[in-house]
C-alpha cells in the first residue's frame, strides 16, 4: 500500500433504488426492487433498504423477492440515468484526490493524505447528500480491506473508521465470511476447524489453514490481522476493467444470464469510456454449480468501447462455454487497452452518455409506440415515467 495514505471506500447505498426514489418521491419509504421482471425470470439488481427488511437481497430471483414482499414496486431500471449520476459522484470524488480506483458504477477507493481520511470521508458524504440528495457510505482506514469493512459498518448513509487500533473491537467479532476470499465453501471448512469469527481465525496457526483455504491461506490470515498489501488500481494505470455478480441463488435460465451480462457489459463500457480507453479483449468469467470457475477470452481486431459491442462479445463467449446450468457467478472484463481514438468523436464523456441515453429512450419509445411517436416523445415523458413504474 502507498505509504502515508489514508484509504477510503465510498459506496452509494442501494444505488439504483435510491436513484429511483430520488426521481420519483412517491417511492420514498417503499420497498423498491430494480431488476428483471418476475415473469421473465429476472433477478433483483438492487433493492431499497425498505425491501431488505423482508429478507430481499441483490441477485435474488425476482419471483422469490415478490413472494417475500408482494407489495414491492418493481422497476426495470434505467442504466443511462444511473451512469449520469455516477458521473456526478465521480466529479465530487475528484475534488478531493486524483488517486481513485473505481470498483463499479457506485463504488470507489480513494487515497488521500495520511491523517485526512475521516475529514475527507465526511466531506464527500456531505457533498453527495447535499448536492445529489443520495445516501452514500464511507469507510476510512489505512488499506483497502479495512476501508471496505469500515464501509460495511458505516452502512447505511454514514461514515465510519476501522483504524488498526480498532481491529480487536470492530474487526474480530465479525464472522469469517466478512473477509474477501472467504466464500461459502471456505467458510464451511473454517467452521469445521472450529473457526467462526475473525478473532478465531487470527489466533489460528497460519500454516494449518492451507488445507481449508488453499493458496489464499496466507492472504486471508493476514486479513484477519488487518494486513492488506493490495495497491489501489488507479484508473489511468489500469490494465483491465471488470465487473462481476455472485448470485444469491443458482441461475438456471440463459435469458437471465443474458440480462445480467447486459448489465455488467454496460458497467464495464461506462468505465471504459470514462477512462478514455478502448479494449481489444473481452473476458468472461463463469462459475458453475460445483464451484469450478473458468475464464474465457475473445480478442477482437478492432478495439471496442460501446456497451453493445462488449455485450455481444460476452454473450458469444457465454454461449460457447456455458456448459449445463445452473451458474453461480458471472463476470465481464475488458482489457488490451488502447487510448481511445474513437472517444474523440465525443467532445466529452457526459455528452456521450447523454447520447446513449437518447438512443435508449428512442429505442424504448419505438418499441412501445412505433416510430411515428418519437416526435411526440416530449409530451409522452410524464406518461412514460408512470408506465415504467407500473409495468416494467
Ligand atoms: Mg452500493
Amino acid at each position: 500500500m502507498k505509504k502515508n495514505c489514508d484509504i477510503l471506500l465510498c459506496d452509494l447505498d442501494a444505488f439504483f433504488a435510491s436513484v429511483e426514489q430520488l426521481d420519483n418521491p412517491d417511492l420514498k419509504g417503499k420497498p423498491v426492487l430494480v431488476g428483471g421482471s418476475p415473469e421473465g425470470r429476472g433477478v433483483v439488481s438492487t433493492c431499497s433498504y425498505e425491501a431488505r427488511k423482508y429478507g430481499i437481497r441483490s441477485a435474488m430471483p425476482m419471483k422469490k423477492a415478490i413472494s417475500l414482499c408482494p407489495e414491492a414496486v418493481i422497476i426495470r431500471g434505467r442504466m443511462s440515468r444511473y451512469k449520469e449520476i455516477s458521473l456526478q459522484v465521480r466529479n465530487i470524488f475528484e475534488r478531493y484526490t486524483p488517486d481513485i480506483e473505481f470498483v463499479s458504477i457506485d463504488e470507489a477507493y480513494l487515497a488521500v493524505k495520511e491523517g485526512q481520511g475521516f475529514e475527507t470521508g465526511t466531506a464527500i458524504h456531505d457533498a453527495v447528500r447535499n448536492e445529489l440528495h443520495l445516501p452514500i457510505s464511507v469507510g476510512v482506514s489505512v488499506n483497502k480491506l479495512l476501508a471496505k469493512i469500515a464501509c460495511e459498518l458505516a452502512k447505511p448513509n454514514n461514515v465510519d473508521t476501522l483504524w488498526p487500533a480498532e481491529i480487536e473491537e470492530k474487526l474480530w467479532p465479525l464472522l469469517v465470511r466478512a473477509l474477501p476470499g472467504v466464500g461459502p465453501v471456505a467458510e464451511k471448512s473454517l467452521n469445521s476447524l472450529g473457526v467462526k469469527t475473525i478473532e478465531e481465525l487470527a489466533a489460528y496457526p497460519a500454516h494449518a489453514l492451507k488445507y481449508a483455504l488453499g493458496s489464499s491461506a496466507e492472504a486471508v490470515h493476514n486479513y484477519a490481522h488487518g494486513i492488506d498489501n493490495r495497491e489501489l488500481e488507479l484508473e489511468h494505470q489500469a490494465k483491465s476493467i471488470s465487473e462481476e455478480t455472485t448470485f444469491a441463488e443458482d441461475i438456471f435460465e440463459h435469458e437471465t444470464m443474458k440480462s445480467v451480462l447486459m448489465e455488467l457489459s454496460s458497467g464495464v463500457g461506462y468505465r471504459l469510456r470514462s477512462s478514455g480507453f478502448t479494449a481489444k479483449t473481452i473476458t468472461l468469467k463463469l462459475r458453475y454449480r460445483d464451484f469450478r470457475t473458468i475464464t474465457r477470452s475473445l480478442t477482437i481486431q478492432e478495439a471496442i468501447y460501446s456497451d453493445r459491442d462488449i455485450y455481444q462479445a460476452a454473450v458469444s463467449l457465454f454461449e460457447k462455454n456455458c456448459g449445463s446450468p445452473p451458474w453461480r457467478l458471472v463476470g465481464v472484463q475488458a482489457s488490451g487497452f488502447e487510448q481511445g481514438s474513437q472517444m474523440s468523436l465525443f467532445s466529452s464523456l457526459a455528452e456521450h452518455e447523454k447520447e446513449t441515453r437518447l438512443t435508449e429512450t428512442r429505442d424504448k419509445l419505438r418499441e412501445k409506440y412505433g416510430s411515428d411517436m418519437i416526435i411526440q416523445g416530449r409530451r409522452l415523458k410524464k406518461k412514460k415515467k408512470k408506465e415504467v413504474i407500473d409495468h416494467d
